[in-house]
Parts: C-alpha cells; structure tokens; sequence
C-alpha cells in the first residue's frame, strides 16, 4: 500500500523503472474524437487541453478547493454522444466509426446520475458530436432536468455542423457553467482534418469575434497510437489513464481513459453507469485520486478506505486494458506491475 501511494503522491508521476516494452512519446495529442486536445502538444487531464507538464488552473481553482474543503467529491465528465462521424481522419483515435447514438435510456441516466455529483470539466465527444442535434437536444433536457452544473464546458468538433441551430445547444450548455475559462469548443482545424466549415467559422477572427466560446486546434505535433493511429508509425504516443476524470460511452459504460478506441472502450470498461452504486463509488475512488494528485492530500488524513478503492480501481483498468492488448504509457504500466497481482488486485 505504501508503494502503491507514491504514483499519486508524486501527482502521477513514478518512481519506477520505465524500461518496460509498452509506450513511446509522452505528452502528445491525438484525435479530436478523444476528448482531449490542443496547438501545442497537450497531455489529457479532465478533458482539458493542456501544454506539456503544465496543470491547467480551472482544475485547480477557489470552486475545486472549496468543494474539496466541503468534502465534495468534484471530477471531469467526457460524454460520448455519438459513434457516428461525417470524417475518416488517418489519425482517429476511436477507430473505425459505428452507427450507434447514445440512446435515450442513457442520456435520461447520466442526467440524473450527474445530478447528483460535482463536476469540474463537462466534455463532449464522439464521433462527430455535432452530428446528432436530437441527441445533444436530449442531453441537455436530462442536464437541465436534473439541475445539472459543471465548472467549464469542452467539445471537441471537425466544426462542420456549427450551424445556428448547434450554436443554440452551445448556448444551452454554456448556461450550466459556472467557470468557464477558456474556449469551449475547439475546433480540430489541423493537417487530418479535412472538411469544409461554415461561415463564420472559416474565419477564425471573425469567428472569435461573434463567439468568444470558439478556439481552434492548428497542427498536431502527435497523435495517440490507438484506433485508426495505431497504424501511424511516427509520432504516436501511448494511452493514459485519467486520474480526475472519468468517460460515459455512448453505451452507458464507464472507463478512466479517453484515450481509447470503441473497441477497446467496450472491452475494459469498469462499470456501467445504470449502476447507481458503482458509479458513485468510482466518482469517489477518482476524487480521491484527484485529491492527491491536485492538493498534495495525505490519504491517511483523508480517506484510507477511499484510498485503496481507488487503487483498486485503477489496477482494474490496467489490468483490463493490458489484457486487451492496449499499449499502455510506462507511468501507468509500471506502477501496474509494481503494485498489482495478475488479476488486477492490490498486491
Ligand atoms: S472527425 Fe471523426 S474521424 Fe476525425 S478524429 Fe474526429 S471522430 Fe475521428
């Protein structure tokens, strides 16, 4: 246990060896279907783009340690709306596209699930998210519903679709934030990107000008060696696990990476989110990850039992994602293999 603790006391960085065969660039950007991105090569935490090393200050902001102070468990939310996508990007983290929408019997769940929690980054993601107004339409009645709020909004989109009637559902979304610090939506306008956007959005200064919400990606340095990128052979980086953040797929499944294809997204999920009990039972074990990460808290003072859930949840994804064949960042595999038995319990 002693060990275990030092991958979050030194915020996610090990002290392990790093020579196992697993992983390559760190700190790169991938796909915009995954929930995390940005100009300058970004690393994913909470579904915020992010430069290298750097931690960005909507995650540590007054609402964050307040709500820790309070003893409010507060993490990222990525929602995968849809699987369907009007693009073919080379570099798509998610893979091979499917025909699948998150039904409604989801959306009404995650609506009343995430009324019941604090969120700190709310991401949408797909696929193409703006592909699916009904299903954005929907999501919004169950947010609002159940009196939903989170601190900042993030959507990664191809910008396509960015007709008025989306900017309404942008509206509708930007009106549950409670902190929003930088661009809500950005748009993947990068060299795997290919497709035409509507005005004003083609005009990046005038598009910021009417819509201050609006950011735009520029080149990608890498992108994540999974789904469609596992094929790229040059400037590819491995998959993480998240530490403050957790993602709903589109089939009500929970899993603690975005960095995930489909596939892999079905195959290693960790809970589903129609388990009332698991699933806040995961936000705590995340929060607690968070929590040490973030602030530096010491497990001991804080919740010993929450502690070693989160640690067991973590060996949980690993092991499911090395079992799967996921290629796996050394941090993450490292510490696996120096605190976790075979089948993924606390050694
Ligand atoms: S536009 Fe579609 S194919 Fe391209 S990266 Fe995004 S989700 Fe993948």
């Amino acid at each position: 246990m002693r060990e275990a603790l030092s991958w979050v006391q030194e915020a996610g960085v090990l002290q392990v060896p790093v020579d196992l065969p697993v992983g390559n660039a760190e700190g790169a950007t991938e796909g915009h279907g995954s929930g995390a991105a940005g100009e300058e090569a970004p690393a994913v935490f909470g579904g915020v783009p992010q430069a290298d090393g750097e931690v960005p200050s909507r995650l540590c902001s007054e609402e964050d340690e307040e709500a820790e102070e309070a003893g409010e468990a507060m993490i990222g939310v990525v929602i995968e709306i849809t699987r369907r996508c009007n693009m073919a990007c080379p570099h798509c983290v998610r893979g091979e596209k499917q025909a699948f929408d998150m039904p409604d019997a989801v959306i009404d769940v995650v609506g009343r699930r995430l009324g019941e929690i604090e969120i700190s980054t709310f991401t949408i993601t797909g696929g193409e998210p703006f592909l699916k107004l009904d299903r954005l339409n929907r999501l919004c009645d169950s947010l609002e519903a159940n009196g939903v709020t989170f601190e900042d909004l993030w959507i990664a989109t191809n910008g396509v679709y960015l007709k008025p009637d989306r900017i309404k559902v942008i509206e509708r979304l930007l009106a549950m934030a409670t902190n929003q610090l930088g661009p809500a939506v950005e748009i993947s306008n990068d060299q795997y990107h290919v497709g035409h956007l509507p005005a004003p959005f083609n005009d990046p200064e005038l598009a910021r000008a009417l819509y201050p919400w609006v950011g735009y990606r520029g080149e990608m340095k890498s992108v994540i060696g999974e789904g469609r990128g596992e094929a790229l052979t040059e400037g590819t980086r491995s998959v993480e696990i998240a530490d403050d953040y957790i993602y709903i797929t589109a089939k009500g499944d929970i899993s603690l990476s975005c960095d995930l294809s489909f596939e892999h997204l079905d195959q290693c999920a960790v809970s589903t989110i129609f388990d009332r009990d698991a699933f806040l039972a995961i936000v705590r074990a995340v929060d607690v990850m968070a929590d040490v990460a973030d602030y530096g808290i010491d497990p001991e003072d804080d919740d010993a039992m929450s502690m070693e859930a989160a640690l067991e949840l973590r060996c949980e994804q690993i092991a499911a994602l090395l079992n799967a064949g996921v290629r796996l960042n050394d941090s993450d595999s490292s510490w696996f293999f120096n605190n976790c038995d075979v089948d993924g319990l606390l050694i």
